[in-house]
């Protein structure tokens, strides 16, 4: 007889499992789920050691499952100003100098959630403007899409590239008449200079470019570092968080992240890619394999590729078949030729490896897709699961391939323009016809292929329930675009169990039913009981892992 370590009662339980999709107790054993049901089905378990939590009636779902973030550039951005929905020269320069007041020992001023024309419609973002709002000290805004930087004169002497630089395709520091940097800095080589000048030294963003540390890092670097993931960490478990796929990767992460998981913090179980990049020799894919075998518990696992395919719509580096509106030529461009990404494909399947790519524009997705039909060419029909990473638009005629080939859409509901976002400026790039297949959440999901739900943290806020919400009250951006609304049930499970199925842990997570792992959220409200748009102001009063406690709401 198992005695339950936990139990969750008083409850409205949306299990996730179609066989019981309500109950009103859970109980835990041993990291595990003990049962699911009423309260005697549950309280058979119990002894008086039995720790009990009453839900008050509140919704109590399995853990969320983010399966797009970036936790290290996440954590180290908990600390820095965010500008999110701040306009105007005023609000922007009182904001920033009252930050700089507060940190006069920073090397470099680094600001959060800025938005492409936070400035006014008529004034670019230039290093002239950036030095009225800061003139005296190093001073960066970062893009909400972490795609763009923005930085003052200061800024760009300081990281030696205020006269340019050579950087990869794709990449570029924006340089003005004069021969000076006109302080736009393009994708992540090109902003990576000035990256290094934060407390992190710009190692939580090397897994996104694809590096290792040029330097074995000392141990208070790595003690900094280490800080910097616990704090994200705990972040994630405050907002119900229980598991991640990571969109970004090297071994000095893992690293990191092992010694996290010795020392009992590993508090949210993630998954960590090994990092692709265009140019590499296919034998780099060896580190991939290499990963998947050095890390593969359920707290920390490798096992899949990231690459990017392209950049976003915002700067238009995002790669379409079309020009962008009124803008002659201007296309954006693919960092992979389709030669090159094809070998790559069928050889990561080939592996084993599961495969996601970043791609935003038709184009981009297109060139993915193909890629994933010569996996299956070369390689054959298998439970391969690769994915492409946000699919913002979409050919109509590569529609029905994400069922045709079993590629998973995995978006993000709070980038859709008109929704947690404005429509512009996405709108008026892309144009209404291109919009009618874009974000097509539910027209993809009507072809019968498989969607899954993330919040690209700390591209756009963490928290699902607000990935909820919008996935639920994001209307068209004007009359005759399709309704891409998504149900309560299909908004969670984008959240929940199709993401366990994403990172192929559907045995193991994702619905609450007997023999799971005891990954569990506990909520301050029936969520089923209320309008989508107040899903939203839904919080986390408890936040359990592996039948541990990771979070309760008031608690220190
Ligand atoms: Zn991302």
């Amino acid at each position: 007889m198992n005695h339950a370590d936990l139990i969750i009662e008083n409850a409205r339980v949306l299990t996730m499992d179609d066989d019981r999709p309500r109950a009103d107790a859970v109980a835990t054993s041993g990291g595990c789920i003990l049962a699911v049901g009423d309260r005697s089905d549950v309280n058979q378990f119990a002894t008086p050691a039995t720790r009990r939590i009453d839900a008050g009636g509140a919704s109590v779902l399995p853990g969320f499952i983010d399966s797009h973030i970036h936790l290290f550039a996440g954590g180290a951005q908990l600390n820095s100003l965010s500008l999110a929905g701040v306009t105007g020269f005023d609000a922007i320069a009182s904001a920033v100098r009252a930050r700089a007041a507060a940190d006069p020992g920073a090397a470099m001023l680094m600001v959060e959630q800025a938005a492409y024309f936070m400035f006014g419609d008529d004034q670019p973002m230039t290093r002239h403007l950036l030095d009225r709002v800061l003139p005296d000290r190093p001073l960066a805004l970062f893009a909400s899409d972490h795609h763009t930087m923005w930085a003052n004169t200061a800024a760009l002497a300081a990281a030696g590239i205020l006269h340019g630089r050579d950087v990869p395709p794709g990449n570029e520091i924006v340089m003005g008449a004069d021969g000076m940097a006109t302080g736009e800095l393009r994708e992540f080589e090109a902003f990576a200079p000035v990256n290094a000048l934060t407390p992190t030294g710009g190692r939580d963003m090397l897994g996104l470019s694809g590096h290792e540390p040029k330097t074995e890092p000392n141990a208070a670097q790595r003690e900094v570092d280490k800080q910097t993931l616990r704090a994200a960490l705990a972040y994630c478990a405050s907002l119900g968080v229980t598991s991640f796929h990571n969109m970004d990767g090297n071994f000095y992460q893992f690293g990191l992240l092992e010694e996290i998981e010795r020392d009992g913090g590993m508090i949210v179980r993630g998954y960590v890619p090994f990092r692709m990049l265009p140019g590499m020799s296919l034998s780099q894919l060896g580190k991939g394999v290499e990963m998947r075998r050095r890390w593969n518990s359920d707290q920390l696992k490798g096992g899949f590729v990231k690459m990017f395919m392209d950049g976003v719509i915002e700067s238009t580096t995002a790669h379409m078949v079309e020009d962008y509106c009124g803008l002659p030529g201007q296309s954006g461009m693919s960092y992979f030729e389709q030669d090159e990404f094809d070998a790559i494909c069928v050889e990561a399947d080939r592996l084993g490896l599961q495969i996601a790519v970043h791609a935003i524009g038709d184009k981009a997705v297109n060139r993915t897709l193909n890629g994933y039909e010569a996996a299956r060419r070369a390689n054959g029909r298998r439970d391969s699961r690769h994915r492409i990473e946000h699919i913002e638009m979409l050919l109509p005629s590569d529609l029905r391939r994400f069922a045709g080939l079993g590629v998973l859409a995995s978006m993000q509901p709070t980038h859709a323009p008109g929704g947690y976002y404005p429509a512009e400026p996405i709108l008026s790039l892309v144009g209404r016809e291109r919009m009618k297949s874009a974000y097509a959440w539910q027209t993809i999901r009507d072809t019968g292929a498989r969607l899954v739900f993330a919040s690209d943290w700390p591209v756009a806020p963490l928290d699902p329930l607000l990935g909820v919400a919008t996935a639920m009250t994001c209307k068209p951006t004007f009359d005759g675009a399709p309704d891409q609304r998504q149900g309560l049930v299909n908004s969670i499970a984008g959240f929940t169990r199709d993401g366990a199925f994403t990172e192929f842990a559907e045995d193991r997570k994702g619905v609450l039913k007997p023999g799971m792992l005891a990954d569990i959220v506990v909520l301050d409200r029936d969520i089923a009981q209320v309008p989508g748009d107040e899903i939203a102001g839904a919080r986390v009063a408890t936040t359990v892992c592996g039948g541990q406690i990771t979070y309760q709401r008031g608690a220190a």
